[in-house]
């Protein structure tokens, strides 16, 4: 089987630039991809962070001139990962994340620095790069949806295009003005093109131009088909329904692996929970939860934001206690909910406990410790938390959306029944429901074989990137034979 080159055009990958799960799924599909006869070089911006962590870069291409000064292209090798760096020192060379200034306020250039990604994206595409052409450009989110536009609008022949949506909250729209400055020509802005509610409208571009369409999972698919989850885009992916896979996500199954885990304190097997004991007390002990072993504890790992429902868990921490339960929140984010939880946790000592920040080994201690995991999102495109929680026995509990939907089979009676149970859905996404999915849980885990069971089956799913993994190469595959390759 002939190899399938790939260019994959990403704002970030992990382990080198990560502000969310869009850097997980670039960093972690590349190795995954490999076995399936698939070699995909990505495509970054040389953001500090990058140009710091990349030794014995090669510059391919030079540009004197790339919206608004010199550029260079750049090869090498970092991490297992085969990247080109885009070193542009105006629009990179910056402290911050990748998207906005040490204050949180977008930088307000971010229309040239994600066009530039993506011009660059094309060129290469179009075999800008000496000695390369791929088979397939593969564009993540608004960051690199122009890319598509691009190869679209410079004609010619160009490789087969796929674009992929993270999340169709995040969509880049930006004024109408900037259509030339971007280097795109006037027949483009039209509602065929990259024309959006008057603007221009970077991710909406890429779905209307590239070859095929793919979100993280079939019910987020579905789900941004409707004006409900459609965020105004609706129409065009309605359109295109039959251009568009949803293909779940996966997790890197080394790094969340709790037999042989060293951010936790007991690493532990399916077959053997007695380190869960100890990783739960030590949950208990590091949130200053009462050392108690009837209580439910639940963990949270999350932004904090209105999309995660947290604002719902606020106003079910009532039912939370009466039922015995705890919880061990771990987030950040919106001012009003880290107000919230923290004023919770001392209203409550020993019985809620929350720590405010982004911090990956407490992450790893809740998955390990924690009994059930609480993701009660109003709308999950994959998730990727409840996804470690099956790996690691803490049994998910999750509102009946996107991604969290397509993972977790809900203990209905038929379910348990059927001993195929690893967690419990709720729906629709409100606080008495998930009250009471939280006395659900509760209730569950008073039934030792039951709940031993729930947690084997979700410690028995395959969350890797395995099976995902085959289905974008057969996704690739399928571009190139419909093009004629
Ligand atoms: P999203 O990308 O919408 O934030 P996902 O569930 O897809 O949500 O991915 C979130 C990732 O970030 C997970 O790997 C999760 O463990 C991690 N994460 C989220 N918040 C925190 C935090 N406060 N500390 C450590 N890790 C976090």
């Amino acid at each position: 089987m002939k190899t399938i080159e790939v260019l994959a055009v990403a704002s970030e990958i992990y382990p080198l630039i990560k502000t969310g799960g869009l850097a997980d799924v670039a960093g972690a599909l590349p190795g995954a991809l490999a076995e399936h006869g698939v070699a995909v070089r990505t495509l970054i911006p040389g953001y500090p962070a990058v140009t710091a962590a990349v030794k014995g870069a090669r510059t391919v291409r030079a540009y004197e001139h790339l919206f608004g000064g010199p550029a260079r292209l750049r090869s090498a090798t970092a991490s297992g990962l085969r990247l080109f760096i885009l070193d542009a020192p105006h629009l990179y060379a910056r402290p911050g994340s990748p998207y906005a200034d040490e204050g949180g306020k977008d930088w307000r250039d971010n229309p040239q620095r994600f066009a530039a990604l993506a011009r660059v994206g094309a060129d290469i595409g179009l075999g800008g790069a000496t000695g390369y052409r791929p088979d397939i450009v593969h564009a993540h989110d608004w960051q690199a949806g122009l890319t598509a536009a691009y190869l679209h609008y410079d004609g010619g022949p160009r490789p087969g295009t796929v674009m992929s949506v993270h999340n169709l909250a995040f969509q880049g729209q930006f004024d109408a003005a900037l259509l030339d400055d971007l280097g795109l020509p006037p027949q483009s802005f039209t509602p065929d093109g990259v024309e959006y509610y008057g603007g221009i409208g970077f991710l909406k571009a890429g779905l209307r131009l590239s070859d095929r369409l793919t979100t993280v999972s079939p019910s987020y698919a579905a789900e941004i088909c409707t004006a409900d989850g459609g965020m105004g885009l609706e129409g065009l992916l309605r359109g295109r329904a039959d251009r568009l896979t949803g293909i779940l996500n996966g997790v890197d199954t080394a790094v969340w692996n709790p037999a042989a885990d060293p951010l936790i304190a007991a690493p532990y097997e399916a077959e053997n929970l007695a380190g869960r004991t100890a990783d739960r007390a030590d949950l208990q002990h590091r949130f200053r939860l009462e050392p108690d072993p009837d209580a439910t504890v639940f963990g949270v790992v999350s932004r904090l934001s209105w999309q995660k429902g947290l604002d719902l868990l606020l106003e079910a921490l009532p039912a939370l206690i009466a039922e015995g339960g705890q919880l061990a929140l771990l987030g950040a984010g919106d001012d009003g909910l880290q107000r919230g939880f923290a004023d919770a946790a001392r209203a409550h000592p020993g019985r809620i406990g929350c720590i405010i920040g982004y911090d990956e080994a407490t992450a790893h201690r809740i998955q390990a410790g924690a009994d059930a995991l609480l993701v009660p999102s109003r709308f999950e495109p994959c998730g990727l938390t409840q996804l470690c929680a099956l790996r690691y026995g803490a049994v998910p509990v999750v509102a009946r959306v996107g991604g969290l939907a397509d993972t977790v089979i809900d203990a209905s009676p038929m379910a348990l029944a059927a001993g195929v149970a690893t967690g419990v859905q709720f729906a629709p996404v409100n606080g008495p429901m998930l009250e009471s999915a939280i006395r659900r849980t509760a209730r569950l885990r008073r039934d030792r074989a039951i709940w031993k069971q729930v947690q084997a089956n979700g410690m028995a799913t395959d969350v890797s990137w395995r099976a995902p993994a085959r289905r974008y190469a057969e996704l690739y595959r399928a571009v190139i034979a419909e093009r004629g390759g």
